[in-house]
């Protein structure tokens, strides 16, 4: 079972235990990103288990009325087996969602990934009349020509910073650098994009930029935050009548998850120390 300690983080370990998150944050007028916890497998079995796994969640939400979708990351799905794997068990959920109403985004992972994952979304947000999205991350330099790349394309881009330790060859590694990418992302985003943009960050700086841009521009967009991280200030957000996503991963993998985001940050470290020691 998930300790009290995880559960800031993670939505539970079932499905079902997901789903009442989302009933949970729904009432609240926040609606939910869920995935589900697994990456790196190297053996077809896991890959097709998780889509299996997601195949039956995308049931169970298209017989909710709570706005949920899901989140897959590409080498849960079989990318590190070969972009031939990943495109097929990916086509094959994104189909099923397709028919059931159900949006799927793609997460990114290191930049070995970019290439191959932005072919196969493209091919996809075609072919399936913009019912998938793709994150990019405004710490890889190639990040504002992929973004060009994708305006014309239906289908949504969440912008993040960008969560991999990436090598100076390919990636800004100071954090005013990335601010200042992410920043010009959003420009260009708001300027050129007719609407899909998800402004996935929990930097105040940011979010005040894109509600900037929204007045200026007109384009449509959406916040996207972590389970667990500033909530106050995403019940707040949706309350002033901003599109308010949060990205909420469960399943039994959780362990690893909840000590990436302890480790992050100073606050949820105090977090966990206070719940172990009882305090
Ligand atoms: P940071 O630069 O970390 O922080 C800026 C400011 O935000 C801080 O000064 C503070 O004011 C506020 N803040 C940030 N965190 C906290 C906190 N815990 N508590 C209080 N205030 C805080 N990365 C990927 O590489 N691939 C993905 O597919 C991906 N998907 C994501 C999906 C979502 C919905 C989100 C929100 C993030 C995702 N990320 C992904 C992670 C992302 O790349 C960043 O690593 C992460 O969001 C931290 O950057 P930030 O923009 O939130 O702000």
């Amino acid at each position: 079972m998930l300790p009290p300690i995880a559960s800031r983080f993670v939505a539970g370990e079932s499905p079902a235990a997901a789903l009442d998150h989302a009933r949970a944050l729904d009432e609240r007028d926040v609606s939910v990103i869920l995935n589900r916890l697994g990456e790196h497998y190297d053996e077809r079995g896991p890959a097709e288990d998780d889509a299996a796994a997601y195949r039956d969640l995308i049931e169970e939400i298209a017989n909710t009325d709570v706005d949920a979708c899901i989140s897959i990351k590409p080498s849960q799905l079989g990318l590190d087996m070969g972009a031939d794997t990943f495109r097929e068990l990916l086509t094959d959920l994104v189909d099923h969602a397709a028919d059931r109403g159900v949006f799927v985004w793609i997460d990114m992972e290191d930049h070995t990934t970019t290439d191959v994952t932005l072919d196969i979304y493209e091919e996809l947000a075609r072919t399936h009349d913009g019912g998938v999205g793709l994150c990019v991350q405004a710490n890889l330099k190639r990040t504002r020509d992929d973004v060009e790349r994708l305006a014309d394309v239906p289908g949504k881009i969440r912008f993040v910073k960008g969560a991999y330790d990436e090598p100076a060859a390919v990636a800004y590694t100071d954090k005013a650098r990335v601010d200042e990418a992410y920043r010009d992302l959003l420009e260009y985003a708001f300027e050129h994009f007719d609407g899909g943009i998800a402004v996935g960050s929990h930097d105040p700086e940011m979010i005040d930029l894109a509600k900037r841009l929204h007045d200026e521009h007109g384009t449509d967009f959406e916040i996207q935050m972590l389970m667990g991280v500033r909530e106050a200030a995403q019940f707040e957000l949706a309350a002033d009548g901003y599109e308010v996503w949060q990205y909420a991963p469960y399943g039994g993998k959780w362990l690893s998850y909840f000590w990436r985001r302890v480790r992050e940050r100073k606050e949820n470290l105090l977090f966990a120390l206070r719940a172990v020691v009882g305090r």
